[in-house]
């Protein structure tokens, strides 16, 4: 990595979520005076005392460390008087017909206001990190004009850190994608991106915003595509993880993202397919393969009822622990989790829930009624007829499983991530049952 920023003009980054705080964080520590603009004042007033408003590994401790070149406000104006790039970062969710939610964008494009055009050293320009659909970058420049904006640039700089491990995907990228008119700005952000020597692709504004888009509808399928073949497993006695193993050796297919299990959730993956998909829709063009991925994720989540109807019967009086909230590990983020689906369709059913996350719990706590939320994964497993592991956390995967067992009222145990060892699970003397895979009983 080259050396950090050296009088460079400071930047803004407006939204102080998960991926503002990362790009805010990580400018910073490339040297970088960072103005962060925020509308949730709650959220700003955390961030002045040194709180964390998200859980992301690694992020506090970036924070802590170049809090001198960090400057939380709610006041849009003050970045925008100091800072020469401004990188918007605020949610992108989907509305009720699918199409991604452009409203937060639109707030900041308006709250930005018209100013004769500025000397070379004042000039501003807007970097998109949210996710929006190809085409929204020439929209909100039209946008620009119309309001007499025209001195502001645009350019468009997808954003593709992962929760969990954010950090480090900041600043080590597979590749930075830059999509600009070809003018100062663009170069502005390529300079800024440099000292990470990322691979960098540097294209036109609807084509970058597209890379983005089509990335994560890729790797959606890719998800789906295994769990279909994982439910073909089920009825054909072959094991997904032997099968993922022998495709993921070819390096055309790789092994990423060959996890079979109870489908995606987050902020991300569903959101952004259905956004494609209705983007394409638009523009007259029907998505198939699209629609198959959205509904082939939803059965998956619930053909974990179905796994429990089939071992349990009813589910009436029945208790089911839930191990693990949020929609991956490593992350407190509880966007479209499987855990949302699973405890309403469980409580539907007549089932009583318990569960636990090791951070998750308190976001979770606003989300999910009606359940027990336990201490501890132990505390959570008590009486329980069935285990279902809903989420991959690390403290699950090394369970002492004899423990579980002497706690559970059943034998159960549900891996909806394939991430267990079968054999410990049922050496304890409990049925393991994974996703594409053999059931597994004890022997004793
Ligand atoms: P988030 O909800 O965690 O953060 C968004 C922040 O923007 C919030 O703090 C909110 O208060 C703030 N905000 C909303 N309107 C605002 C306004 N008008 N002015 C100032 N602040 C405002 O969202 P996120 O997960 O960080 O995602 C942001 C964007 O990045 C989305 O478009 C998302 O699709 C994209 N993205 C997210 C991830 C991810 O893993 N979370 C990864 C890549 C891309």
């Amino acid at each position: 990595m080259r050396a950090v920023n050296g009088g460079r003009r400071p930047i803004g980054v407006i939204g102080t979520g998960y991926v503002g705080l990362v790009t805010a964080a990580g400018f910073a520590h490339l040297g970088s005076d960072v103005y962060c603009i925020d509308i949730d004042a709650d959220k700003i007033a955390r961030l002045h005392r040194g709180e964390m408003p998200i859980y992301e590994p690694g992020l506090a401790e970036m924070v802590a460390a170049n809090r001198d070149r960090l400057h939380f406000s709610t006041d849009i104006a003050d970045a925008l008087e100091r800072a020469g790039l401004l990188f918007v970062a605020v949610g992108t969710p989907p509305t009720y017909s699918g199409d991604a939610d452009l409203s937060a964008v639109y707030a900041v494009v308006n709250a930005i206001p018209a100013h004769p055009s500025r000397s070379e050293e004042q000039r501003h320009a807007l970097v998109m990190k949210s996710t929006v659909p190809a085409g929204t970058g020439a929209s909100i420049k039209r946008v620009l004009a119309e309001q007499r904006k025209q001195d502001l640039s645009y350019v468009s700089c997808p954003e593709f850190l992962k929760e969990g491990s954010a950090v480090h995907d900041f600043l080590a990228p597979d590749r930075v994608v830059i999509g600009d008119d070809g003018d100062w700005a663009g170069d502005a952000v390529v300079e800024l991106y440099a000292p990470l020597e990322a691979p960098l692709v540097r294209t036109d504004i609807a084509s970058a915003e597209m890379v983005k888009l089509a990335s994560n509808a890729f790797l959606a399928t890719k998800i789906s595509f295994i769990n279909e073949i994982a439910n073909v497993c089920e009825e054909t006695g072959a094991d997904v993880i032997e099968v993922a193993r022998g495709m993921g050796l070819d390096d055309r297919i790789g092994h990423k993202f060959l996890q079979a299990g109870i489908g995606y959730g987050g902020s991300c993956f569903p959101k952004d397919v259905t956004a494609l998909k209705q983007l394409a829709g638009n523009s007259g063009y029907h998505f198939q393969l699209l629609n198959a991925v959205i509904e082939v994720n939803e059965l998956q989540k619930r053909r974990v009822i179905g796994k429990l109807h089939k071992h349990l019967g009813s589910l009436v009086g029945r208790t089911i622990c839930l191990l693990g909230l949020a929609f991956k590990p490593n992350t407190d983020d509880m966007r479209e989790a499987s855990s949302l689906v699973l405890s309403a369709r469980l409580q539907a059913d007549g089932a009583k829930v318990r569960v636990y996350d090791p951070v998750a719990t308190d976001e979770a706590r606003h989300l999910i009624r009606g359940v027990h939320f336990a201490t501890d994964a132990l505390d959570a497993v008590a009486g329980a007829d069935a285990v279902v592991l809903v989420t991959e956390w690390d403290e699950f995967v090394a369970l002492d499983w004899p423990e579980v067992a002497a706690r559970m009222a059943g034998t159960l145990v549900l891996d909806g991530r394939n991430a267990l060892a079968a054999e410990a699970v049922a050496a304890a003397g409990l049925t393991y049952e994974g996703i594409g895979r053999r059931t597994l009983t004890s022997s004793r």
